[in-house]
């Protein structure tokens, strides 16, 4: 064995039923006595009651996909005005991620409190958009000083975007099995958070309010996502940040059309990958297993369905091909991208 590995610092709460207490507690340690609540306008109201035992300066609603910069510039714009020592971000992927961007240019600790399984509050990566184009990068100002976890907020999250929002957790730890910076140790984080997410979403699928099952699709989420912040982006990410960023795809459902066509392409030729995964879906192979996870949860197929056009599918490519990793298993050519975005787009 021979590798190098970085586990990031970071606090992790699990508190169903207890985020407003957890909350109270975790910001206090940080020392935050001016917060910055962040949250969507339809999930203030949550934030609200998430916040209740602290001091909170100001409740920020400016949330919006894809952080574009204007929403960043507004937010740091508040964060600076009302003098605030840190930030809660109480949502999905969006939430966190302008959360992000504001702790990236003041430093102020974030406090995560997740509503989806998009796994942000793992990971040092930020991003912002600007005039179409989603630039990322990574720096540990903006990793989530602390996540409290309180699987009775995700309760009410719709079926359809439970499904998404947890294949978009998976493709995190099926992507670290062959990302850059891929490992033995992410590498079993990864297999424990397949297991689990391919474990639970059926259960939420078949009772949206099952809050134990909700519980292990956060557990599977938290260690995909750790999986994923420590490997780094595979094939399936550089896929997926071509297709949102340009044609403005929606992210989780993006990502749940697009893993089955990659793990097909990399099983062949990644066959300890391969073993993990089809372990941990309880199948005889990663690709049989994925297919009847995608059968048990009803989740999309096609690029074609979340509105790509197939004269689009060139213009993907070639924005693609400059970013395929090194690592990858499977050698990938433009032709090669090809016929996987048809795949992906549909019949
Ligand atoms: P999102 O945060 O945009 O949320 C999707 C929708 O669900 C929103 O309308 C939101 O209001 C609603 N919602 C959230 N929680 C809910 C709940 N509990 N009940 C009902 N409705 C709820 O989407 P997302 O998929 O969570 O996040 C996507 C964003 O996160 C993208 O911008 C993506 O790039 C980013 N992301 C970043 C990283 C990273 O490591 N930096 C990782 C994953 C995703």
């Amino acid at each position: 064995m021979r590798f190098t590995h970085d586990t990031l610092a970071q606090r992790v709460r699990f508190a169903t039923g207890d985020a407003a207490a957890a909350v109270a507690e975790e910001a206090g340690l940080l020392g935050i006595r001016r917060a910055m609540v962040v949250a969507t306008p339809r999930g203030a109201g949550v934030a609200r009651a998430v916040t209740a035992g602290i001091d909170v300066a100001v409740l920020h609603e400016g949330v919006r996909e894809h952080v574009p910069v204007e929403v960043a510039d507004a937010a740091r714009a508040v964060a600076a005005e009302d003098d605030v020592d840190g930030i809660i971000c109480v949502g999905g992927g969006s939430a966190t991620g302008l959360a992000k961007v504001v702790a990236l240019t003041s430093g102020v600790p974030v406090l995560a409190v997740p509503t989806t399984y998009a796994g942000s509050e793992a990971t040092d990566i930020w991003g912002l958009t600007s005039a179409g184009t989603k630039t990322t990068g990574t720096d540990p100002r903006v990793l989530p000083r602390t996540v409290v976890y309180d699987a009775s907020l995700t309760l009410d999250l719709p079926v359809p975007l439970s499904v998404t929002s947890g294949l978009n957790a998976l493709a995190h730890a099926v992507d670290a099995l062959w990302a850059p910076r891929a490992d033995p140790i992410n590498a079993a984080l990864a297999g424990e958070g397949a297991r689990a997410l391919a474990e639970s979403l059926p259960a939420v699928v078949d009772v949206p309010r099952d809050e134990a099952a909700r519980e292990q699709v956060l557990h599977g989420t938290y260690l995909a996502s750790v999986a994923f912040a420590s490997a780094g982006s595979g094939l399936h990410h550089k896929i997926c940040h071509v297709l949102g960023g340009r044609f403005d795809l929606p992210h989780a459902a993006t990502h749940a059309v697009v893993l089955p066509h990659v793990l097909a392409l990399n099983a062949p030729h990644a066959p300890e990958a391969e073993q993990r995964l089809a372990a941990a879906l309880g199948s005889r192979s990663a690709v049989a297993g994925l297919r009847e996870l995608y059968d048990r949860l009803d989740a999309p197929r096609t690029l074609r369905g979340l509105g790509l056009r197939e004269d689009q599918l060139a213009e993907a490519a070639t924005a693609i091909l400059p970013a395929v990793p090194p690592s990858n298993p499977a050698a990938v050519s433009r032709a090669v991208l090809l016929d996987l975005l048809g795949a992906a787009w549909g019949p």
